[in-house]
């Protein structure tokens, strides 16, 4: 295993003392948590770990927080609750580092993100040549710096015309085709009712300069009729109006459905100025030691550091000598692979999350709590030492680090193990160990037999049933690769990361064969009121049995009729919105989260209302609708994948990454023989979890016939896969080739891999 490396020899003086928490499902504990040590937090799914360090460590310490802010700004905010929780001493400013995708926008870059974007535009306005001023003339979110046909985005947007306009349509038919300017709508009064068009004639029928006018015109002031009023307007041809409204707004204040909506009519094309630079010509012509910055910025990390290495620049060593140690952390942390003129927006929640780590570990702040969600997800085994490292770096900064985790290196690499549970929900919640991890490993807990347990390969593999191939992949790295998938069968592409497994995968494969069912890990759903039960379709049977033995409608018992609490719309929750900080969520005053009005909740099946019913989890609720055959089967499917411990009404909102793409798995098991694709599906899962994961990935190729293709670095999960594709050796331009198509066993001969490496080291 990976070694750890211990915390200093002095004893530990100073522990966070939690005394009777009580959050969700745990079972009033005391917890201690020693300072400036690396502590991890783990257990099976659903025993409690987030109720312990997000809702009610880091909840606290936010709260706290809040307090110190004066009376006015507070009043601003809604009041934070307290955790059910009687106490919580010596806690220290909280630091939380998701993997929630990094935000801001086209803006927002690898490079600023990691605050490495201004050090090298300290280093060009410094010492480039010719010297052009300040570092603002190297900034692409700046107006001395942008290309000014940009503005700084690399990228310029025009409207896809077939998609934007049906020719054969005139105005009255709607020949505009994007939702703004629906017939009816004031934006598609404006064209068809000016007087400016004919609004029956179909646009084919145009003469150029009405073509013109209606699409980019700049006719001055129409006026027009609305509901028996004259009003005046500005006309505005249709692609500005569209680009204006959807695309030329700063990126923040678009809502995710405006650039939906954006998307489905527009392409983007590189700036033809800049070359998707996005920088000035001036600060493009720049030169550091004969760099440009855009060059720089477009290198993968692993090579800026060695060009860095060769910048003897006296005059300016601090600067370059900063530079050099936060790219360092960059390659570090296993991201070497990335550029700094990466969007953020296109980074995975696990890099998201090793990004923020590199921003700070350049912080010299002290006594900070740091705390982690699964910080080894997206990684190879190979790479998971060097997290550790930088874990360790931040302890040794003097912080507190605190990680909730599943990933045996990750925990034997700890100074101190809470392992919560037994079990999951009201089967969990309570500290079964606590101390040092060679003290788990010979602890009788769950997680201490699996950290000694091997990994075995399975004594046989399926035969294939036939081949999905695919054919001179060159998307991002790939070599002009070439694969053969096989069908009937279970998949792992395995690789470090950066290697090019979504590139293949979610890439090439799904261009090649695009009926290829992808089961991610991205929310199914933005809207607010769905639950697990309403996604997964369980809610309608029940409403009906609900219906049945009150002589009732159905519709009394769903969330957008008239039975729902009107104060929360029958979420039982009232959110506020916060603009810049995340939303607050606080239980409805008016149903008491109960959800729906007192005559609803008078209706019983078996005694329960309707809200006790929300409230049960899969597991129980499986007992108290055992009869039911319509509502059991969907059920049994939640608790095959694992997600036994979900209560029926908590909102899909609340769920992680992994227990996303469960629920999607859960609602897929009735398909045949469909091609599944998958990206780490055992994110969120204990090792002992990680078994049962495997028997429903078994039970969709042997009884549905289905094919299974996951992207995977649990090495359990590679040693019981039919056929491994494997990808490297590194990431990036180091990357993208095929190092190997075939069994596991075989795998293990393969001398440049590393997967190959550590899976004979799990094998022991
Ligand atoms: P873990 O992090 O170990 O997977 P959690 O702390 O997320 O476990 O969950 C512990 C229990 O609390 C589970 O039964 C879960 O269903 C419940 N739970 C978690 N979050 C919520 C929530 N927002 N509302 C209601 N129950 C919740
Ligand atoms: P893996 O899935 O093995 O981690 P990826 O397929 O995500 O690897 O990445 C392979 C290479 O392609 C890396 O160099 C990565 O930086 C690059 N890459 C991936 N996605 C994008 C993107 N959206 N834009 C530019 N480069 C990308
Ligand atoms: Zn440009
Ligand atoms: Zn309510």
């Amino acid at each position: 295993t990976t070694g750890s490396r211990p915390a200093t020899d002095t004893p530990v003086t100073e522990w966070i003392r939690v005394v009777g928490a009580r959050e969700h499902n745990l079972a009033d504990i005391d917890v201690e948590i020693p300072k400036r040590r690396l502590t991890v937090v783990t257990g099976v799914s659903g025993s409690g770990k987030s109720s312990l360090v997000f809702d009610t460590v880091a909840a606290e310490a936010q709260r706290q927080l809040h307090e110190t802010l004066p009376a006015f700004v507070r009043g601003f905010l809604p009041s934070f609750g307290h955790p059910d929780v009687d106490m919580i001493e010596n806690l220290s400013a909280v630091v939380l580092i998701d993997q929630r995708r990094l935000g801001g926008g086209a803006r927002s870059t690898v490079g600023t993100a990691t605050d490495i974007a201004p050090l090298l535009r300290l280093l060009f306005s410094r010492a480039g040549t010719p010297h052009i001023g300040a570092s603002d003339a190297f900034s692409f979110n700046m107006p001395a710096g942008m290309c000014p046909a940009c503005e700084g985005i690399g990228v310029v947007t025009d409207v896809d015309m077939d998609a934007f306009l049906d020719d054969s349509r005139s105005l009255n038919e709607g020949a505009l085709l994007a939702p703004t300017f629906k017939v009816g709508t004031w934006h598609w009064q404006i064209y068809a009712e000016s007087g400016l068009f004919d609004p029956d004639k179909p646009i084919r029928d145009y003469s150029e300069e009405e073509r013109h006018t209606l699409l980019r015109g700049t006719a001055g002031p129409v006026s027009l009729e609305v509901r028996g009023q004259r009003v005046n307007a500005t006309y505005e041809g249709a692609v500005d109006k569209f680009l204006r409204l959807h695309v030329h707004k700063d990126g923040g204040e678009l809502s995710d459905r405006a650039r939906r909506t954006a998307a489905r009519f527009t392409t983007s094309l590189p700036c033809p100025d800049c070359g998707g630079a996005r920088l000035s010509r001036a600060a493009l012509d720049c030169r550091v030691l004969g760099h440009g910055i855009a060059e720089l910025s477009a290198m993968e990390a692993t090579h800026l550091l060695d060009v860095l290495a060769t910048f003897d620049l006296p005059a300016v060593a601090p600067i370059v000598e900063a530079l050099r140690a936060r790219v360092g952390h960059l390659v570090d942390i296993g991201l070497g692979y990335l550029s700094l003129d990466r969007p953020t927006d296109t980074l995975s929640g696990g890099e998201s999350q090793r990004v923020k780590i590199v921003r700070h570990l350049a912080s010299t702040l002290t006594d900070l709590l740091y705390v982690f969600d699964e910080p080894s997800t997206g990684l190879h085994a190979r790479d998971v030492r060097r997290l550790t490292d930088l874990l360790f770096r931040l302890r040794d900064n003097g912080n507190t680090v605190l990680v909730v985790e599943h990933d045996r290196d990750v925990i034997a690499a700890a100074d101190h193990v809470i392992d919560i549970g037994p079990g999951a929900g009201v089967d969990g919640g309570t500290v079964v160990f606590a101390g040092e991890v060679e003290a788990l490993a010979s602890s009788g807990t769950l997680t201490g037999r699996h950290l000694r347990a091997r990994t075995r390969l399975k004594g046989q593999v399926r035969r294939p049933t036939g081949w999905l191939p695919v054919v001179g992949a060159t998307l991002h790295n790939l070599r002009d690769l070439s694969v053969e998938f096989p069908t009937g069968v279970l998949t792992v592409v395995s690789g470090v990361a950066g290697s090019g497994k979504s590139s293949l995968v979610h890439g090439a494969l799904r261009a090649q064969h695009p009926d290829v069912v992808v089961v991610d890990q991205s929310a199914p759903t933005a809207n607010r009121r769905s639950t697990a039960a309403t996604y997964t379709g369980a809610l309608d049977p029940i409403r009906r049995a609900f219906a049945r033995a009150n002589g009732v409608s159905p519709a009394l018992f769903s969330a957008n009729s008239a039975g729902a609490c009107p104060a929360c719309e029958g979420t039982g929750v009232v959110v506020t919105d916060l603009a810049f900080l995340d939303d607050m969520t606080s239980t409805c005053e008016t149903c008491e989260g109960r959800r729906f009005t007192q005559d609803v909740l008078a209706h019983r099946l078996d005694g329960a209302s309707i809200s006790d019913v929300l409230e049960m989890t899969v597991g129980r609720a499986l007992e108290f609708f055992a009869g039911n055959r319509s509502v059991a089967p969907i059920l049994r499917a939640l608790a095959d994948v694992g997600l036994d411990y979900l209560q029926l009404g908590q909102p899909l909102t609340s769920l992680s990454g992994g227990e996303c793409q469960r629920i999607k798995l859960a609602s897929h098991l009735h398909r045949r023989g469909a091609v599944y694709v998958m990206d780490e599906p055992t994110t969120g899962l204990h090792m002992s979890d990680v078994a049962r994961l495997l028997e429903v990935l078994d039970h969709l190729v042997d009884e549905r016939g289905s094919t299974v293709i996951v992207i995977e670095h649990d090495l359990d999960v590679v040693a019981h896969a039919d056929w491994v594709v494997d990808l490297g050796p590194e990431g990036g331009s180091a990357g993208g080739r095929l190092l190997f198509q075939g069994t596991p066993s075989a795998l293990l001969d393969v001398p440049d891999s590393h997967t190959a490496t550590h899976l004979r080291r799990a094998l022991g």
